[in-house]
């Protein structure tokens, strides 16, 4: 099958999913009182989303797009059942955000796939991801774990500074020069270098390292993690 013939079958199923897509949203308009299965559904040939809600803007009414990449029949990497489903709820709980009000206890995290959205997931059993793993729409999910506002305790302020505490020291280490100009430093895809200038960063150490007639600037925390070393010491 060539790639036209296939787009073509591809747009040929356009009026099936669009049928399963506007019946599933038919049924959460009615429980919710809402309109999404009058905003239009366009497909496209989408390889890295699998579906998206865009909201109203400008130039453009509001819509949900996918992809046929992933929901199309013909193809045999085709979503199951309830993964398909799963992503038509996740589209249209990016709907709801922007249509029902929000309980202000579910405003806490920001973000498109934030408790606001979290919770209108909750409310029509979508999984409150933002990616897609397979068969994920099987298992049974904790919203109530993942609508709560985590409360802030004393180990968690702890931990906190302790973060912070070991991210100084990080940055203390990281600036401390473990190099010498003139050292011989072997790396895996530029043979032989040799360090000719070493430049202090308030976090980090710069090296120029000349490999042949050619200089490349090297993050010291990067070289001494991936095996450049010093030729005297291998
Ligand atoms: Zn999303």
């Amino acid at each position: 099958m060539t790639k036209k013939e296939m787009f073509k079958m591809l747009h040929d199923e356009e009026p099936v999913l669009r049928a399963e897509i506007t019946a599933l949203y038919s049924v959460l308009d009615h429980k919710l009182g809402l309109h999404g299965a009058e905003v239009p559904i366009t497909f496209g040939m989408d390889e890295k989303a699998l579906g998206s809600y865009l909201p109203p803007s400008y130039d453009d009414e509001e819509q949900f797009q996918f992809s046929l990449f992933f929901i199309g029949f013909c193809l045999n990497e085709q979503l199951s059942k309830s993964d398909r489903i799963n992503l038509y709820k996740h589209e249209y709980a990016h709907y709801m955000t922007r249509h029902i009000s929000i309980p202000s206890e579910y405003t806490w995290q920001p973000g498109v796939h934030g408790s606001a959205w979290k919770y209108c997931c909750s409310l029509i059993g979508a999984i409150p991801a933002d990616y897609y793993v397979e068969g994920q729409s099987l298992k049974k999910v904790d919203y109530d774990s993942v609508l709560k506002r985590p409360t802030v305790d004393h180990k968690q302020v702890q931990m906190l500074d302790t973060y912070r505490t070991q991210r100084a020291y990080k940055n203390m280490e990281n600036s401390k020069i473990r190099y010498e100009v003139g050292d011989v430093v072997s790396h895996p895809k530029f043979g032989e270098g040799t360090v000719k200038e070493i430049e202090k960063q308030p976090s980090s150490v710069r090296l120029h390292i000349a490999f042949g007639d050619e200089v490349k600037i090297i993050d010291q925390k990067w070289l001494v993690k991936t095996g450049y070393k010093k030729v005297s010491e291998t």
